[in-house]
């Protein structure tokens, strides 16, 4: 598969120097240039397949000899020790629980796949860095499915406050391979931090520098296996439409869940499931896009005023708008709201979702409940993007349940120092880089 910029058809780049460069020279951001249709490889899968083996088929035909099957079933195996788990509830609705992963988000998918393909990648080769912008969980996330990768560094920028989860033992000063640096500034100083590090040719050719953010497409295409793998687990059951209910912030996981559509997944449709922060609903039904201020709510991750993404959605939208439309279905959902589904899921089902899933799940109820779709048997799979214990005090507000906390995120908690404390400025930035490794 080859990648092109969004702002250009002209370029294409093999998925090694996506990953690896991140920011195409045109401008924009990378996605796929063309499509593969995998379904020879995944249609016909058995429901018991294990998500490593999923992995493991789809990526060499999907990568195109850039990744042989013995490489693919490495990066697999290396890189998913947790898997996503589906569960049926009734005949309407299943659940497809992403948050089993070290961080207890569905990140943990996208960037333990990239960290292992990177490795595999780089096997050969002089070293890399990865340079990754953060506040909190994220890099934790990244950190631990990049230590100890043979010739990488990951090297996380945080914006002044405390910063947590993280293991010093870990560190590059104590022979391990992260470098966490704190930047006097903002989240958004460190995020343009690391594009002028990536667009600065000695600098990022001197390290090898590329990122775990989301500007990288090797952290945005492996969601979509898990969309393969909720469709191969239930297709036999499956007797009308098939949805996903995404909740969206800088709508990534929507992005990757159309890939999987692309990929020849058969599906109905994705609902863009949102809280207050719906400024984009109106550009999925074809409006311009007019940014909002962002408002605080119980499901922060979606507290977003412009996605990301926005560039890589615009690009499918102008492919085929109608077609767009139809598939993808945005619905907005309101705090109570939220809070009142985790309580009906909890007493219904004996499930406690966290307040992103739960936004999911009330957009699916809602969704399902609208005249266009109630016909026939439409079966929708909700994405519990995160751990109920990481919202433990909405969970516990919503159901009246005590959520215990597992050890391993308890200790996203726990305050730690950073390696070095820089201006926000690049050539701080290589001094403290210089001096450390
Ligand atoms: C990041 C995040 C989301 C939003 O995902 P996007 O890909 O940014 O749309 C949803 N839920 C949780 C728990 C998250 O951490």
């Amino acid at each position: 598969m080859q990648f092109k910029s969004t702002q250009s058809n002209k370029v294409v780049v093999s998925f090694k120097d996506a990953i690896l460069r991140c920011l195409p020279q045109e401008g924009g951001l990378y996605v796929p240039a063309s499509v593969m249709d995998l379904r020879q490889f995944f249609l016909y899968m058995d429901t018991d397949t294990a998500y490593p083996e999923l992995v493991a088929t789809v990526a060499p035909p999907l990568l195109q000899g850039e990744l042989n099957p013995f490489s693919a079933s490495r990066v697999a195996q290396s890189a998913f020790a947790f898997e996503p788990e589906i569960q049926q509830l009734d005949e309407r609705f299943s659940l497809l629980s992403l948050y089993k992963g070290p961080t207890g988000i569905f990140k943990d998918f996208g960037i333990a796949f990239l960290a292992a393909v990177m490795e595999e990648l780089l096997k050969n080769n002089s070293r890399g860095m990865v340079l990754s912008a953060t506040r909190g969980d994220t890099g934790v996330s990244i950190a631990h499915a990049f230590y100890q990768r043979q010739n990488i560094l990951s090297c996380l920028l945080y914006p002044s406050g405390p910063i947590r989860g993280l293991d010093p033992s870990t560190f590059v000063p104590q022979g391990g391979n992260i470098i966490p640096i704190q930047v006097r500034g903002t989240f958004d100083d460190c995020q343009r931090l690391v594009i002028e590090a990536i667009k600065d040719k000695p600098f990022a050719e001197r390290y090898g520098i590329s990122t775990a953010n989301a500007l990288n497409p090797g952290r945005l295409l492996p969601q979509a296996f898990y969309y393969l793998y909720a469709f191969i687990k239930l297709k036999k059951q499956l007797k009308g439409d098939l949805l996903f209910s995404v909740p969206c912030g800088n709508f990534g996981n929507l992005i990757a869940g159309l890939y999987a559509w692309k990929f020849g997944m058969p599906v109905r449709g994705f609902i863009a499931a949102m809280n207050a922060n719906n400024a984009f609903g109106g550009f999925l039904k074809g409006e311009a896009f007019k940014p909002q201020q962002v408002i605080s709510t119980v499901s922060p991750a979606l507290d977003v005023s412009v996605p990301s993404n926005y560039e890589r959605l615009l690009s499918f939208y102008e492919e085929a708008p109608a077609v767009m439309r139809n598939m993808v279905f945005p619905a907005t959902i309101d705090d109570r709201t939220t809070l009142g589904i985790m309580d009906k899921v909890w007493k219904q089902y004996g499930i406690l979702l966290d307040p992103h899933g739960a936004v999911a799940f009330a957009a699916a109820d809602r969704i399902m409940a609208s005249h266009d779709l109630s016909s026939g048997d439409a079966h929708v799979v909700v994405l519990a993007t995160g751990h109920p214990a990481r919202e433990a005090e909405s969970v516990s507000k919503a159901t009246g349940q005590t959520i215990s906390i597992p050890p391993r995120l308890g200790i996203l908690r726990k305050k730690t120092d950073p390696i070095a404390l820089i201006k926000p400025h690049l050539d701080a930035l290589e001094g403290a880089i210089a001096s450390c490794i």
